[in-house]
């Protein structure tokens, strides 16, 4: 009763390379061929769909985290730079000055 199965051979992980024919009913026949409800093409598509468009999305996220990572480095060396070069104390006491003169025009 070949007919009555799916045409799909499968392999079981690291158990054989030769794999065996799938033992399961037959749901649809697709050019022909029959397939069950694992196997058809038309569902293998749409897994294939759904689960590339989940590894897609966890990949942005990972490249936006990435990205801010980045930015946050960045970030980090130039205040780091800003410290070293005593340009900070500076700024410091610029803003400072300011805000003095904000408040003696009161
Ligand atoms: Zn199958």
């Amino acid at each position: 009763m070949a007919t009555d199965r799916c045409c799909k051979r499968v392999y079981d992980s690291g158990r054989s390379i030769i794999g065996h024919p799938c033992q399961l009913p037959v749901t649809v026949t697709r050019n022909g061929e029959k397939y069950c409800r694992v196997h058809d093409p038309v569902v293998v598509e749409v897994r294939d769909k759904k689960r590339q468009a989940k590894w897609d999305a966890e990949w942005r996220k990972k490249e936006a985290k990435w990205k801010r990572e980045e930015v946050a480095m960045k970030a980090l060396e130039l205040l780091e730079k800003m410290v070293y070069q005593s340009v900070l104390p500076q700024a410091w006491d610029k803003m400072a000055k300011a805000v003095l003169r904000g408040l003696q025009k009161r």
